[in-house]
């Protein structure tokens, strides 16, 4: 029988490897709910290091964890109470920015920069790194690229895939793969890093990225918006796109109900607007911010004037466009704090956005009377996050916590399934949708998926239990 720890201790500097109390902060993800075992965590400094660490396990065929920040909602980053406690592999230590060309727009850093360290280095030189999310200051550049993050930027500039050039990968066997290019165009055979982003480290663990940097947006025009429903949400979102074209950055909706728990959570916030929607519209150039503000009041003045919307507060400066986006930014927040919040994270076609929004909230009050629906989405991506809260008291009278979840989560991805949508938009599968990933993907799609992670790691090491699941104990 080998004793992992110790003889991960013997590769690694001391203070490298955490057992007992030690590790307890890395046990756990940031709602609290993912409270796992794990033999030990490993804290490398450098990629030969993490290479060292996945060889040794592959050796005794243990299960290995890749962590970023924690900040993952699907409980992927945290192990659970498997047979076998897994090594938890800790990126949060290879934190160095290797490189920025500006010129040729790309940053090359180690996958355990935090994702806001990023965006201020690509500030510092004149340039945007745009995958932009809540939890920016604590996710880390392989967290992001191993759930392919969306945020909320991805209407021009797309998700975390769209912005990552080249990777660095150590693969299950303990290899390292350089894959560190920073090119635009590269046909030379597969795109091997487009199987490592989403793929929520099941098949290795990404340690170095290159990643696209774009100009720097010199001005942004920031609207919050009332509207009377989703409907009339779409009819601006196409109003504004058809005025604004790729200036328009970020589209996001939420309820009102939404709104007065981030309120409640941020006492000195108020809502601009008194309506039953809200939007949060932002516009971003290179050019003066008069121009901007001018295109986008006229745009408000002709969706005001054809009834679209109910009220519009354009940001004055750059306190009040951060005030807005606290709002947005503290959805996540207050909803971990209010009540017993059961969500799902799913995608239709833009267009379907408000019959989603229709069918979903009649078929849950159907089921659930009681509960209160709290709904924030990235609208312009078609990604709704559909919340569904009951009171104490309410929640208390139900048996069974996990029964309610997949009630809930059933009821949802039904509705999204049937406008041929998806039951993870951006939050990937982790441990928590599982079951959902088999029960909704096509037979050969799902079979593809089994037969690309049995070529890339045939001993299943790598985050056991996640996305395809089954693999509680490696084979
Ligand atoms: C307040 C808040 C707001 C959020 N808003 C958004 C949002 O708008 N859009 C969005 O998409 N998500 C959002 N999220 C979810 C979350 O922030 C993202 O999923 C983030 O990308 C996870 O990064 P992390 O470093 O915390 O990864 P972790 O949670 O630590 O891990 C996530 C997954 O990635 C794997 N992983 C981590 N690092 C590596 C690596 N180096 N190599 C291989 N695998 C690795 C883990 O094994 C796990 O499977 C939000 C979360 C919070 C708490």
């Amino acid at each position: 029988m080998i004793d992992l720890p110790a003889q991960l201790s013997s590769l690694l500097p001391a203070g490298a490897v955490l057992t007992g109390n030690d590790m307890s902060a890395y046990l756990q993800d940031w709602w609290g709910r993912q409270i796992g075992t794990a033999l030990c965590a490993v804290l490398p400094n450098t990629t030969e290091e993490v290479a060292a660490i996945v060889r040794a396990c592959a050796n005794a065929k243990h299960g290995v964890v890749p962590q970023g920040g924690r900040t993952g909602l699907t409980g992927a980053g945290v192990p659970d109470v498997s047979n076998k406690p897994p090594v938890i592999l800790s990126l949060s230590r290879l934190c160095k920015i290797r490189k920025l060309d500006a010129m040729n727009g790309s940053i090359e850093v180690d996958a355990g920069c935090v994702l806001s360290n990023v965006q201020s280095a690509a500030i510092a030189a004149d340039r945007l790194f745009p995958v932009s999310l809540g939890a920016e200051g604590s996710c880390q550049i392989g967290g992001i690229i191993s759930t392919n993050a969306g945020g909320t930027n991805v209407l021009r500039y797309g998700t975390t895939r769209e912005n990552v050039l080249g990777l660095e990968v150590v693969l299950p066997d303990g290899t390292i793969w350089n894959g560190m290019k920073s090119l635009r165009k590269d046909n030379a055979g597969y795109a091997l890093r487009h199987m490592f982003i989403g793929a929520e480290g099941t098949l290795g663990i990404v340690t170095g990225a290159v990643l696209k940097l774009h100009p720097l947006p010199k001005a942004h025009a920031t609207a919050w918006i009332g509207v009377a429903d989703p409907d009339l949400a779409l009819r601006l979102l196409n109003r504004i796109q058809t005025d604004c074209g790729e200036r328009l950055t970020a589209f996001e909706l939420m309820n009102e109900e939404q709104l007065a728990s981030v309120i409640a959570h941020h006492p000195v916030a108020a809502s601009p607007t008194e309506a039953p929607w809200h939007l949060l519209i932002e516009l971003a150039d290179m050019h003066g911010p008069e121009t901007l503000h001018e295109t986008l009041l006229s745009s408000l003045d002709a969706a005001m004037n054809a009834g679209e919307i109910l009220d519009a507060v354009v940001a004055q400066n750059g306190a009040q466009r951060e005030s807005f986006w606290a709002l947005r930014h503290g959805t996540a927040e207050a909803n971990r704090n209010t009540g017993h919040l059961l969500s799902a994270d799913i995608s239709v076609p833009v267009s379907s956005v408000p019959q989603f929004l229709i069918v979903a909230s009649t078929a849950v009050r159907a089921r659930f009377p009681e509960a209160q629906l709290v709904i924030v989405s990235h609208f312009g991506d078609g990604n709704v996050h559909f919340g569904v809260r009951f009171s104490s008291g309410d929640w208390g009278s139900y048996c069974d916590p996990t029964v309610m979840a997949l009630s809930v989560r059933t009821i949802v991805n039904d509705c999204a399934d049937a406008l041929g949508g998806s039951f993870s938009a951006e939050h990937g599968v982790g441990r928590k949708l599982v079951d959902e990933l088999r029960r909704r993907t096509d037979q050969a799609g799902y079979q593809s998926m089994q037969r690309l992670k049995e070529a890339f790691d045939p001993y299943g090491i790598m985050n056991p239990g996640c996305v395809l699941g089954g693999q509680d104990r490696v084979r």
